[in-house]
Parts: structure tokens; C-alpha cells; sequence
């Protein structure tokens, strides 16, 4: 017999915010549908594809019936010192790989994971917002509630630790932040990251520092790793993600590395949940974090390139928009008379152009768009064409 009624969804997951791309999908595909030749700025994923030495690699790792059996937990440890070994030499960080490394199913994994681990029902968790969509949602399904830690421009989209209400500080037990910043652009550096390991050590608070893009930088300006700051590594860990460097979104393979305990925590949580990530992307991970830099130099000098097309066009276009330090993204103020959902609304039926409107990632984006470059150079010229005859 067929049930009438099913159960109702959790209280958990009918807690969840309104996902932010529902309603630009749905404008997108009515867009689509009617025939407008789109050019999408909407979503983080780079266009560009994985690089051919790591592709090989897959391709023989594959073959090797030794892969085809269940992966170990905590990653497999070649994949660990390779880890270890890039931290060693882009940031000068040593780490244990046995227990200061751990891999993950791409780092949203793990972000997503996170608080099961350390959150109680009632407990807080500090959110910088806007920021990835994430770190509330995973703060939500263990039960916790988000802080949030706004992002504005006066202070250089850096969160105002002193702003934080004093009552949150005492239930507080974790905080995301996440630099280079999607989707403000935004980099922090070394003043930042010690006041953060000060702040976090005296209120007892794990860091989970998101450096997704760190290696997404431009003019040769590297960002730093929370992890190179004294006493970083006592209070917190780093998500890493080979996704965005390269160019392996796909693929899924990422990892946190730094404070121990956290990570062991972390690792229960995955250990009854997942089984690791498949040995033969293992493998191509390896043969990732030992790519030559110019490869890696000739995908940032295409991304160089995109931004400086991107930013030029939106400024002669009179838009409120900083030139970005690192990251594929362009945050970028809406023009007067519009709010965030407004512009977007505007710039899809005007000029078939789609961005992501601020106010998804979070109320204190609300007055400003995201750019994501992952377009080609001549797609991104059409775009700001385009946009002249409507802004
Ligand atoms: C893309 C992204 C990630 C996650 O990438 P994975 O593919 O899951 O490794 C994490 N944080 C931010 C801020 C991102 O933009």
C-alpha cells in the first residue's frame, strides 16, 4: 500500500537558510531557455582544466587493482608527506604528517564536518560573514548557533574581534575565517592572524582558518598561512583544497592540517562517516602538490589577466570596486538605486550578464555583487560591453 503522508523533514534541515543559488538558477534557466547567450560570473569553479601530468597519473594509478580497495581513514601517509613536504616548502611550517596532516574529501568535507566534533547543542560558533554558506549550515546541523562576524570594507573585510558581544565569547568553541576571502577578495596578514591566535588562546576558541586560495594570488604577492604565525598551531587548524589551485574541483581531494588534538577530533568524526578518499586521486594528489611553478605561473597570469580586463571595465563603469590581491573574485559595490538582488535581476535581463548577489553569503554582503573570473578573456569583454549600455 502506498504511505499517504511521509514523515517531515528534520527541524534541522528545515532550519536551513534559503540555498543561495535557487533563485539565480531558476533566473538562469528561464535565461537559458529563452535563448539568451549568458555569460556566467555566478559560480566559483575554474573553467580551466586539471593539468596533463596529473591526469597521467590518474590514468596509470587507476590500473592498480591496489587502489581499487578501501582507502585507509586518515589518508594514505605517501599523501600526507607530500602534504607535509609542500607546507615545508611554500610556507616554511613543519608538520608531523602521521598527526598534523589529515586528508579530506575536499575541504568542504571537513568544514562541513567540523563542528560535530566540538559542538554542543547551545554552543557558539563564530562565522565571518559574508563567507562561505558552510560554516553556518554545518554550525546549524550539530546543533550549534552562528555568530556572526561581519565583514566590512572599512575595516578591510577583516572581522572586528572586539565587536564580538561578550556573552557569545563565553559560549563560543569555534570560528571560521578564510583568507584569501570568497567572495570579498579580501587577504589578511601576519598583524591579523596574531591577534586571532591571541584572541582564540585566551577564549579558549579552535581556529579553522579556510585558505582554499591561497595559491589564487596576483602580482606576485603570496599570502600566508595562519599556521606561519607563533602559537597558531595550539589553537586551531587550516583547510586546504587542491580544487581551487588546481584546478581540480572535480576530483575531490583536499585536507586540514595543524593543531593535533583538533585534527584527531576530526578524524573520529569521518572515521564513522566516510572511508577516505579514493587512493588512485590520492596518487594524482601526490603528483599535484609537486607541480613546476610554471604551471601554476601560467594559470595565475591567466587569471592576472582576466581580473585586470574585469576590474578595468567595472571602474570606467563608475562601480565601487577594489583591484583584488588573490582569489578568482570581484566584489564589487552595486551602483546607487539598486540593492545586491535588484542588480543581479538587472544585469541578467539587460545584458545576459550573471553575477552572484552579495547578500546570499550573508546579510553584511547585501549592496554588493561577486564577479567570479573563472571566463574567458573574451567572454569577460563581451560582458563589460555589454554592461556599458546599462549601467
Ligand atoms: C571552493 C571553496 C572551498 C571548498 O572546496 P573543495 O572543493 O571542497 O575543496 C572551501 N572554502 C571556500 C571558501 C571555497 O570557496
Amino acid at each position: 500500500m502506498k504511505r499517504k503522508i511521509f514523515p517531515e523533514l528534520a527541524q534541522r534541515v528545515k532550519g536551513l537558510p534559503p540555498y543561495l543559488f535557487e533563485a539565480i538558477d531558476r533566473m538562469k534557466h528561464e535565461a537559458l531557455n529563452s535563448g539568451v547567450d549568458l555569460i556566467d560570473f555566478s559560480v566559483g569553479d575554474p573553467d580551466i582544466p586539471t593539468p596533463k601530468h596529473i591526469i597521467r597519473k590518474m590514468k596509470s594509478s587507476v590500473e592498480n587493482p591496489v587502489h581499487h580497495r578501501y582507502p585507509s581513514y586518515e589518508g594514505m601517509l605517501s599523501f600526507r608527506q607530500a602534504v607535509a613536504g609542500w607546507y615545508q616548502k611554500r610556507f616554511r611550517v613543519s608538520l608531523n604528517p602521521e598527526k598534523e596532516v589529515l586528508s579530506l574529501i575536499g575541504s568542504k568535507e571537513g568544514i562541513g564536518h567540523i563542528p560535530l566534533a566540538f559542538i554542543n547543542p547551545g554552543d557558539i560558533v563564530l562565522v565571518s560573514s559574508p563567507g562561505y554558506p558552510v560554516y553556518p549550515v554545518a554550525t546549524l546541523f550539530a546543533g550549534g548557533k552562528s555568530c556572526m562576524m561581519p565583514l566590512v570594507q572599512k575595516n578591510n573585510f577583516l572581522p572586528d574581534l572586539h565587536a564580538i558581544p561578550k556573552d557569545s565569547l563565553k559560549k563560543a568553541k569555534l570560528m571560521f575565517i578564510n583568507y584569501p576571502n570568497n567572495p570579498t577578495a579580501a587577504v589578511a596578514h601576519r598583524e591579523f592572524y596574531e591577534e586571532v591566535v591571541t584572541f582564540a588562546a585566551r577564549y579558549n576558541i579552535i581556529v579553522c582558518h579556510d585558505a582554499a586560495y591561497s595559491e589564487i594570488y596576483y602580482d606576485n604577492q603570496k599570502p600566508m598561512s595562519f599556521l606561519q604565525v607563533a602559537g597558531a598551531k595550539d589553537v586551531g587548524i587550516e583547510f586546504h583544497s587542491l580544487s581551487k589551485t588546481y584546478n581540480m574541483t572535480g576530483w575531490r581531494i583536499g585536507f586540514a592540517v595543524g593543531n593535533a588534538h583538533v585534527l584527531a577530533g576530526l578524524g573520529k568524526i569521518k572515521t564513522n562517516l566516510d572511508s577516505g578518499i579514493f587512493q588512485a586521486v590520492q596518487e594524482a594528489g601526490i603528483e599535484a602538490l609537486e607541480t613546476k611553478e610554471p604551471v601554476l605561473m601560467k594559470i595565475r597570469s591567466e587569471y592576472q589577466k582576466r581580473r585586470d580586463i574585469l576590474y578595468r571595465g567595472l571602474k570606467d563603469l563608475g562601480l565601487g570596486v577594489e583591484k583584488p590581491k588573490a582569489t578568482f573574485y570581484l566584489w564589487t559595490k552595486v551602483p546607487k538605486g539598486f540593492d545586491s538582488t535588484s542588480f543581479t535581476g538587472h544585469l541578467l535581463n539587460k545584458a545576459g550578464v550573471l553575477v552572484t548577489p552579495g547578500n546570499g553569503f550573508g546579510s553584511p554582503g547585501e549592496g554588493y555583487v561577486r564577479f567570479s573570473f573563472t571566463v574567458p578573456m573574451k567572454r569577460i569583454r563581451e560582458a563589460v560591453f555589454r554592461m556599458r549600455t546599462v549601467i
